[in-house]
């Protein structure tokens, strides 16, 4: 994959453009490299999510114009306002910040692998667990934000239209399949501004996620693990999974445990303690797991289709 790299431009013009390559995310490091930056007047993310996030939250601090160029679409980095840094181990989200403009060239996003751009349905998929989540929540008298069927309907519209019915244009990375991501992108982010919360795509599939990103203390290609996640937990709500099964292999999404050297061990304890992760976790919302007993027999049943890397 290529490096993520950031371009500055001076005021003055006449100095060349700074180049500053993204190492870490790392909050307290990002905010010493951009006070060490000179005066500017835009700044250009060009790369991956790192590398839109990172000139995010640098056009966020200076408060100067901002440009995004992506260049695989794995995460919907480059059209959510705020830049997901780093603080120890933890995700933080800071700042907003809306490019001007934002550059699709498909050209350039095809060149990124092609599994990389296919990740980039996660953040839709999940749509399917989350709206059942947030429901599930509704109905049990446990929704942190006023139910809105509204955004519920309107989400599952575009899961449909961004993704089910754009398998064979995704898998083959055509313009319409890397727009129809996009796009799924923009209207999440347009009926989730508005309610202040990001419910509609985000629940338990997550969780499972934020779980394992603990537990083993690395990182994910996004939109594979929240796949695990959407598998594992579709399954827990008994939510049409089978469904959400065929379009994740029609698509060739890789959410398999063994395309992320996850063992058989690695996912089964994580859901063994899964219930007592988001119970320690006073920010995650209601969902399936604080709804469900996770069994034994249940994680045995669940764990039956994936593959797994070999134990190290
Ligand atoms: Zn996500």
């Amino acid at each position: 994959m290529d490096i993520p790299w950031t371009v500055t431009k001076t005021k003055l013009g006449a100095e060349p453009c700074r180049v500053l390559t993204v190492t870490t995310m790392e909050r307290e490091i990002v905010d010493r490299e951009i006070a060490s930056m000179p005066a500017c007047d835009c700044v250009v993310g060009i790369g991956g999510g790192q590398a839109i996030d990172y000139a995010k939250y640098f056009s966020w601090k200076r408060d100067i114009r901002l440009v995004t160029i992506p260049t695989v679409i794995s995460v919907d980095a480059f059209v959510t306002p705020a830049s997901g840094l780093r603080c120890k181990n933890d995700v933080i989200y800071v700042g907003t910040s809306t490019p001007d403009p934002l550059v699709i060239d498909y050209d350039v996003i095809r060149t990124a692998p092609r599994e990389l751009n296919v990740a980039g349905i996660g953040d839709i998929l999940s749509i399917h667990t989350a709206t059942f989540d947030w429901e599930l929540a509704a109905s049990r008298g446990k929704s942190e934000y006023p139910f809105d069927e509204e955004s519920i309907g309107r989400a599952r519209q575009l899961l449909q239209s961004s993704v089910f019915d754009k398998i064979a244009d995704i898998r083959g990375v055509t313009d319409d399949g890397l727009w129809s991501i996009v796009e799924g992108y923009m209207t999440i982010n347009t009926i989730c501004l508005p309610l202040g919360h990001y419910r509609v795509e985000e629940g338990s599939e997550h969780y499972l996620f934020y779980a394992l990103e603990k537990k083993l203390k690395r990182s994910f290609i996004h939109g594979h693990i929240v796949g695990l996640g959407v598998y594992l937990m579709s399954r827990l709500q008994k939510n049409d999974f089978l469904r959400i099964d065929e379009v994740m292999n029609s698509v060739g999404l890789k959410y398999q445990p063994v395309d992320m050297g996850l063992s058989r061990r690695d996912v089964k304890e994580a859901l063994q303690s899964l219930k007592q992760f988001v119970a320690n976790r006073s920010d995650l919302w209601f969902t399936v797991i604080d709804d469900k007993n996770i069994t034994e027999e249940w994680i045995e049943t669940s764990l039956e289709g994936l593959s797994f890397a070999p134990e190290l």
